[in-house]
């Protein structure tokens, strides 16, 4: 890209960066080395980005965390927000706003049984929404009983410390804690790592949740949180009969059902939201990352009239959810978001993501026959992982420094895909794909070609 091959410029925005930036779950040692650069990317136009020194990447992973879905470069989301900032920036979310409304109408839309919409900036934020009304409704509703929270192994929800308290990623928790009570892990589905070896895995995972909620007794439990797909904990889609099993059981107990939509969420299975895929009838949902797909920041904590009804009694001053996120009162994300779901609509993307899907899945299995590396492939709609093995019988997961070999082989031929990564001992094996939901076959392909040729020049 012309004009951001200046080295003088770059160097000094590298130098700044250097001198300044603490970036993300990024290990800084090593950093102030003079060949070690920070990639700084500068522009994007649909799939591709490029960097600050010009060269050129497919983004398989759509901002690196499954976000960009409409793609890069969108100019109507620009002036959607250009034209909101200018004529009504902000007022506090304890009133509404002209973009806030006409979202929150367009989502329900698409949410057959939710209704409300409460606005926030971050996925971990939308969550905490949550498991604050939870307790809130155990107070008020349930003498103080029905508090506590079930979270499921390998699934992630943010990384405040309440979010944290339900992290199924050791990696993620460790040395930020103690944390709050009340918060109890139940065992992952994933059927590729049995933990039992029975017939119908689904329904006996589901059951797994059961003998959680009986051993802490059933008038304890308030919610159980879920991930439709579990994303950064190994990109694990749910096995058959899990599901229903799994809203059976909270029906039993009385215990709501979270879904955190904030990856599945808005059209990256190929559906609005991953649950669609399963029937499920949520309590909540909550939705982060592809709302306005980076345009801005915008989350949103949505549920069910009935639950809003229970923050209802004029006659307790505590009774109102006594919450406020300063930021979800901007209307940058709302404006942004409604656009974003205009693309979704008017582009059929929803149909492309389950097309370009089965694609990814097809091809990454005919790579299955080539490269014994891999274990198994996975996926949802245009959210896809390939568990690469050090053995296919044993499943002796591989070493994840050969797995980053294979994601920085795929970056040197400019395709930039994730792994699973820094959250579960062990298992950081998994490739991860989730390109922009505007993909198309030829693009799909070249992802992954890349993959077949870093699996080559890594394994041989
Ligand atoms: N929930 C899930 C499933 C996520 O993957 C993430 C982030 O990756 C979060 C919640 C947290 O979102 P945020 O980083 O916006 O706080």
């Amino acid at each position: 890209m012309e004009g951001y091959t200046n080295a003088n410029d770059i160097s000094a925005v590298v130098a700044a960066d250097k001198a300044h930036v603490w970036h993300h779950l990024s290990q800084h040692k090593g950093y102030e080395t003079p060949d070690v650069d920070p990639r700084i990317i500068v522009e994007g136009k649909g799939l591709r980005v490029w960097d600050a020194r010009g060269k050129e990447f497919i983004d398989a992973v759509s901002g690196a965390v499954w976000t960009v879905n409409v793609g890069y470069g969108r100019e109507s989301i620009a002036n959607a927000v250009r034209d909101t900032l200018l004529k009504m920036n902000y007022f506090a979310g304890v009133g509404g706003s002209i973009p806030g409304a006409l979202f929150a109408e367009k989502l329900i839309s698409k949410m057959p049984g939710m209704s409300r919409v409460y606005y926030s900036n971050s996925g971990s934020e939308a969550n905490e929404k949550v498991y604050k009304m939870v307790r809130q409704i155990a107070h008020k509703h349930h003498g103080g009983k029905k508090w506590k929270i079930l979270y499921r192994e390998r699934d992630y929800h943010g990384t405040t410390i309440g979010a944290l308290a339900t992290s199924g990623q050791a990696e993620r928790a460790i040395q930020y804690g103690p944390y709050p009570d009340g918060f109890v892990m139940v065992p992952h589905c994933l059927e590729y790592r049995k933990q039992w070896d029975v017939e119908n895995y689904g329904e006996r995972a589901a059951d797994a949740i059961e003998e959680v909620i009986l051993r802490e007794g059933a008038d304890t439990i308030g919610a159980l949180v879920l991930e439709p797909v579990t994303a950064g904990g190994g990109v694990i889609t749910p096995p058959v009969g899990y599901w229903e099993r799994v809203q059976e059981i909270c029906k039993k107990y009385n215990i709501l059902l979270h879904i955190d939509e904030v990856v599945c969420g808005v059209g990256r299975t190929g559906t609005w939201f991953g649950y669609q895929h399963y029937g499920i009838k949520p309590d909540f949902v909550t939705m982060a990352k592809g709302v306005a797909s980076g345009y801005a920041a915008i989350s949103c904590t949505v549920t069910t009239e009935a639950v809003f009804d229970m923050f209802k009694d004029a006659g307790d001053h505590l009774s109102y959810f006594r919450d406020i996120s300063t930021f979800g009162g901007c209307t940058a994300g709302p404006a942004a978001a409604l656009e974003n779901m205009r693309i979704i609509e008017d582009e059929g993307l929803l149909d492309n993501t389950l097309k370009m899907g089965a694609r990814v899945i097809d091809n990454l299995n005919a790579l299955m026959e080539k490269h014994k590396v891999i274990g198994d492939v996975r996926g949802k709609g245009l959210f896809c992982g390939a568990e690469l093995v050090a053995d296919r019988v044993t499943k002796e997961p591989m070493d994840e420094k050969k797995v980053a070999a294979v994601v920085a082989a795929c970056n040197a031929q400019g395709v930039i895909i994730g792994m699973t990564n820094r959250s579960i001992p062990g298992l950081n094996n998994t490739l991860c794909l989730s390109p922009a939901l505007i993909a198309t076959a030829d693009d799909i392909d070249q992802i992954t070609g890349a993959i077949d040729n870093a699996l080559t020049t890594v394994f041989g």
